[in-house]
């Protein structure tokens, strides 16, 4: 018997061990949820047996990762055997000339969702508050369940737009963190610079207000803010990056946050030393440099939401209006059929039943192609053909159980 393998005692697989002894876990655990991921395109593809599968289920980069990263992984493999920068010195420098921010008010982590942990464990008591909207990224939750802190999650109401004041109401002397997706994740919809302002400028003191901008690439109106310019001009809050979506590489993880100097002081103070793999500093470092690719990747997006949303709504699908590179789109009572519809087609998309909305899918911008193979399948599922925007009104208003979202 391997004295070192506890796992196995007396080669009695480990889940029919019946000794419980050791500590409980921690009382927080009892209430944490797993993640919930997109379907994998491997599990897919073996489940279905296909050839073919395309996600458009995790809002990731359709054109890959940025070729230019992909030559700094390769360049940096036969230096594995070193440990990284534990302040990811290169990448945060870079960051910051980039930002025009100092280089203190800079931490870089293992994606954003490491982020949102860092934040929670460093300001989180048990029985404080963390207020949020709902739906919106399950990550902040969670980072509050952790630490035994309440999540008061706020209903979007109104076409899902972020209002200052319902956070504002909900905001209180326990609350040490508000945090505003915006772009929210799943509904693409945004809280213009103007509505930002006045919700960090009346939060309590002791209150942080988290800006998870990771969509910040993608969104193009112009009262739009990713909230650098608010930390330029001194402001108190905490802006959320990652390398995931624009920057195409979710798969090697790393996102930053940007912040005044004390408050990435604490984040620092509770992150591992070696959280960021030096592949994945290069890689970011890399793909910051990489405008191109960026370029095509805005640009990609842009034209893609369009043909999604209009291909949508020609098949007399509603959706929300999107300031990121995916669309919530309303199946009415059909949505499920559809997901398992498309799944069987090798289509890959998100069900909104996880965020309270089992009505929705949650779509993720490809390429044309993508979404042209997205648009014949629906057509196919629903058994209708395409019509003019005019004539998908009249559809629309012809039957009452499409509801707005
Ligand atoms: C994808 C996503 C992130 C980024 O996660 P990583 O850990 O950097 O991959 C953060 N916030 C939101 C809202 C997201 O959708």
């Amino acid at each position: 018997m391997n004295p070192f393998n506890h796992s196995k005692r007396d080669n009695v697989p480990a889940d029919t061990v019946q000794d419980r002894r050791g500590p409980s876990p921690r009382s927080a655990l009892a209430g944490m949820q797993p993640y919930v991921p997109g379907r994998s395109i491997s599990d897919i593809k073996a489940e279905y047996g296909l050839e073919r599968v395309v996600k458009l289920a995790s809002n990731e980069n359709p054109l890959g990762p940025s070729p230019l990263a992909m030559q700094a992984v390769r360049g940096l493999l036969s230096d594995m055997h070193r440990y990284p920068d534990d302040r990811a010195g290169q990448l945060r420098s870079k960051l910051a000339a980039k930002l025009s921010l100092p280089a203190s008010g800079i931490i870089v982590a293992n994606g954003a969702d490491e982020l949102i942990t860092l934040i929670c464990e460093a300001y989180l008591e048990p029985g404080d508050r963390i207020v949020t909207y709902a739906p919106t990224f399950s990550e902040y939750a969670f980072g509050g369940r952790l630490m035994n802190a309440d999540t008061i999650a706020v209903p979007l109401v109104d076409s899902f737009a972020l209002r200052a004041e319902d956070l504002l109401s909900e905001a209180d002397a326990r609350t040490k963190l508000v945090f505003v997706c915006s772009p929210n994740n799943p509904t693409g919809t945004y809280m213009p610079k103007t509505e930002l302002e006045h919700l960090r400028s009346r939060l309590p003191d002791g209150c942080l207000l988290v800006l998870d901008a990771a969509y910040s690439h993608f969104a193009d109106a112009a009262d739009y803010t990713d909230g650098f310019e608010l930390l330029r001009s001194g402001a108190r809050l905490v802006v959320l990056q990652t390398f995931s979506k624009a920057y195409g590489l979710a798969g090697i993880r790393a996102g930053f946050a940007a912040g005044p100097a004390d408050v990435i002081a604490h984040l620092l103070a509770v992150k591992e030393p070696f959280n960021v793999n030096a592949l994945a500093q290069a890689a970011a470092a890399a793909a910051l440099d990489d405008e191109a690719h960026l370029e095509a990747t805005l640009r990609t997006n842009a034209e893609g939401r369009i043909r999604l949303r209009n291909g949508l709504g020609s098949l007399g699908i509603r959706s929300v209006p999107s300031q990121s590179n995916f669309v919530l789109a309303n199946f009415a009572d059909g949505a499920a059929h559809v997901y398992g519809e498309l799944l069987r087609r090798g289509i890959i998309v998100r069900s909104g039943a996880g965020w309270g909305l089992p009505d929705c899918l949650r779509i993720s911008v490809g390429t044309a192609e993508e979404i042209d193979l997205l648009l014949a399948s629906l057509s196919d599922i629903l058994q209708v053909a395409p019509v003019t925007p005019c004539e998908s009104d009249a559809r629309r208003q012809a039957d009452p159980s499409k509801r707005q979202v």
